[in-house]
């Protein structure tokens, strides 16, 4: 008991004193903004570029002076850091720091698995790792507010930016975003090494139409609150400090100018205090949109809908003080905007502490950070085939030939948003098994074709010749790190160039094919992966990706990863997602394939379900999945309290067993299908997951705890609630496969 009173006691005093912070902030930004001109106030709200498009560094600084910028994008060097701030704090008219800014979207310089790369770990405490090693990294160099996570939730692999996403998961996704807001900002936002976290983009943008970006959305509020929102209020309630809107049109608003998204819901509902900024050029493109006549209506709409910074496109600073003359816009409506900037440069210490220590011995690329982006490449690779058990390489293969354009790839390898990533520093795979394993097996490395989209076959005749005299073949395929990203879209997910052709001729050897896929989205792969007797989904894994692989191969890592997203067969099967509607005429998994139609058939042979009659209704691959060199069995699921009340909390537990030959890391989902609602609920949906560590023989019995409240969703009122009724609980190793039981809500 004493214990406990200790507890509360510090908990109080912590809050006690962070009020007092909070309380001591909010009176110097009204002592500061009652110092303000217009112009000035109006200047903290001008996010500029420093890499030469709005200026040279001289030219910026006397914009600085002048009080005209608030913050600084994309300058990496302290000391030029360092100087610009000191103009700002000692030489401008406010005296008021900037903030430097810059996308450290999956590491600073260690590069770390891309975001969707990191979800499929399904550990948020590595990924909390990894955002602190890119918090470290990156404030070394001047950086203290970072434009990410990215947690649009996205169901369309077509679209380049899923590689920036943790996928199609809602809860997965919340879970990673809480995970990097913590690790990039740490205990205490004031600390030198601690990075503001900006959530983007809110919101909607992942559900582009056609996958292709920039696109507009078409998504009712009732789904932007079930699937697109609750990360950015999770991350919100965790304390992350910004929030960028997004490019979409959703319904006819371009996101930049909707208040009600933008106030009504982020700053009234969720009682947000932190910074809304605009993407990059989102404010004047409302006129490309259609929605502002030109640059001065813009920003007269943004401001109003509730952006407090302008990224990139000026008209803040251009039309805002005529704006405000002209009593357009109410001059309580800047103070507003302004207070939430210096809020957060309060909160991050920069009126204290505005400079970088450029004296403080580096941390970037030391040893625990590249061992943390080892881990988790290891854990975000997911094992999607194994016959045979080819994998680990067994001691009796004595020789092997590496090939693929992606086995010694160092730019490609790192993925997309790469900006301070050095090349030079990547380990890939080429490299690292021949330095980790060329004592035990013989390492042939053999190029086949130079990059993915390469077309040219000519190298394929020595590659066969190599294959042929190896124990075994491995081989290196996917994308280039340009194929996705930003605006970088794709219609068609197969392999580019030559590389189906490469895996088909590799194929004819006989000799067991390792086929390792290094790509920024799910590829619709379904021949290549029949051709290969094992094939690992590596993503784009940074820096350390070639170690993670190399110990995988050889079983001193066993693969854990899951994909948190489905894979499709084909691209017209998208969006294809596991929480889907049931429909009315929900698929039964037997109908008719093409080839079994008979000639002349009548339409009732085809029966009268919700499926594709090229490839039926089944992915290439279900969210969840990813498979172990060992094995898995569930058993024993038990709910402790079978009827519960509304504020009640579920108490499960399940029996893991490890019934393979090795110790092994399973990924248990836990998924609820709420039976019958007011509104029709998805078939099912993930609410808990674990990683457990098993023994080989080894059972662990596993414990969930789940609020009731956790099952609310929005009814026809639009008012979130949790109605009484049976619900379906499945437990299992992905999102097709599980055991099931029964609880009732009453
Ligand atoms: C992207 C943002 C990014 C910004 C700054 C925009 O084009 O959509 O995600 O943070 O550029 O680089």
């Amino acid at each position: 008991m004493k214990k406990y009173l200790h507890i509360i006691m510090c908990m109080l005093m912590v809050s006690v004193l962070s009020y007092g912070q909070e309380k001591s902030i909010e009176q110097k930004i009204e002592t500061m903004l009652s110092k303000m001109t217009v112009r000035e106030k109006v200047g903290q709200l001008n996010q500029l570029d420093g890499r030469g498009m709005h200026g040279s560094i001289a030219e910026l600084k006397e914009l600085v002076r002048k009080g005209e910028v608030g913050s600084l994008m994309n300058i990496t060097d302290p000391n030029v850091v360092n100087e610009i701030q000191e103009v700002a704090c000692k030489e401008s008219v406010t005296g008021i720091p900037l903030i430097f800014t810059r996308d450290v979207v999956h590491g600073f310089k260690t590069m770390l698995p891309i975001p969707l790369g990191q979800a499929a770990t399904f550990n948020p405490d590595i990924v909390k790792g990894g955002a602190r090693v890119a918090a470290i990294e990156a404030t070394e160099h001047g950086i203290r507010w970072a434009f990410a996570p990215m947690i649009d939730i996205t169901r369309d692999a077509r679209w380049g930016r899923i590689a920036e996403s943790f996928g199609e998961d809602t809860y997965l996704t919340a879970e990673m975003a809480v995970a990097v807001v913590k690790g990039f900002q740490g205990e205490n936002l004031a600390h030198p090494q601690s990075m503001a976290a900006c959530l983007k983009h809110f919101i909607g943008y992942g559900a582009t139409e056609g996958g292709r970006d920039y696109n507009a959305t078409y998504i009712p509020e009732r789904q932007l609150r079930e699937v697109h929102m609750p990360p950015f209020q999770i991350a919100i309630d965790a304390g992350a400090a910004s929030v960028m809107t997004s490019f979409n049109d959703n319904d006819g608003t371009p996101i930049s100018g909707n208040k009600h998204l933008l106030r009504d819901i982020l700053r009234n509902e969720w009682n947000f205090d932190g910074v809304v900024l605009s993407d990059w050029g989102s404010v004047t493109e409302m006129i490309k949109h259609g929605f502002a006549e030109d640059r001065k209506h813009a920003a007269e709409i943004a401001i109003k809908a509730g952006i407090d910074m302008e990224m990139s496109s000026k008209s803040f600073i251009q039309y805002l003080e005529k704006l405000i003359d002209e009593g357009r816009v109410a001059g309580t409506i800047l103070d507003d905007a302004v207070r939430n900037v210096l809020r957060l440069k309060y909160r991050l210490g920069l009126f204290e502490q505005p400079y970088t220590d450029i004296q403080k011995p580096t941390e970037t690329y030391a040893s625990h950070h590249l061992e943390i982006a080892k881990k988790m490449a290891e854990e975000s690779v997911v094992l999607l085939k194994n016959d045979n058990h080819t994998l680990p390489l067994s001691t009796e293969i004595k020789s092997i030939l590496i090939t693929g354009p992606l086995a010694d790839a160092p730019h490609d390898q790192l993925g997309t948003w790469t900006m301070d990533g050095e090349p030079e520093t990547t380990q890939t795979p080429a490299k690292a098994i021949a330095a980790m394993y060329g004592n035990d097996v013989n390492v042939h490395v053999v190029p086949s074709l130079m990059y993915s989209r390469d077309r040219n076959q000519v190298r394929f005749e020595e590659v066969l010749y190599a294959a042929r005299s190896v124990d075994a073949v491995v081989v290196f395929v996917g994308e280039e790190a340009i194929l996705s990203g930003e605006a970088h879209s794709l219609a068609g997910l197969h392999l580019q160039g030559a590389q189906s052709e490469l895996i088909k001729v590799l194929k004819t050897t006989g000799k067991p094919l390792v086929t390792i896929v290094m790509a920024g989205r799910p590829l619709t792969i379904g021949k290549e992966i029949e051709q290969s007797d094992a094939v690992l989904y590596a993503w784009h894994p940074g820096t350390m990706g070639g170690p993670a692989l190399a110990d995988i191969l050889f079983g001193k890592a066993i693969p854990s990863g899951k994909l948190p997203v489905t894979f499709p067969k084909e691209v017209g099967q998208i969006p294809i997602y596991y929480n889907h509607k049931n429909t009315g005429r929900p698929a039964k998994g037997d109908e008719k394939s093409l080839d079994e139609i008979p000639l002349n058939a009548k339409q009732s042979v085809l029966g009268h379900s919700s499926y594709y009659l090229d490839i039926g209704s089944k992915p290439l691959y279900p969210f969840g999945y990813g498979l172990s060199y060992t094995t898995f069995e569930y058993a024993d699921l038990k709910i402790l309290n079978e009827k519960l009340g509304k504020e009640d909390t579920l108490s499960i537990t399940v029996k893991v067993k490890n019934t393979g030959l090795y110790d092994g890391t399973e990924i248990v989902q836990l998924y609820v299908t709420d039976l019958v609602g007011s509104v029709t609920r998805p078939v099912k949906e993930l609410k808990a997951f674990e990683r457990v560590n098993v023994k080989k023989g080894e059972e662990k019995t596993v414990s969930f705890i789940i609020p009731v409240a956790d099952l609310a969703f929005w009814n026809m009122e639009m008012r979130k609630i949790v109605e009484p009724g049976k619900f379906k609980l499945t437990v299992g190793t992905n999102s097709e496969t599980g055991i099931e039981t029964y609880f009732e809500v009453v």
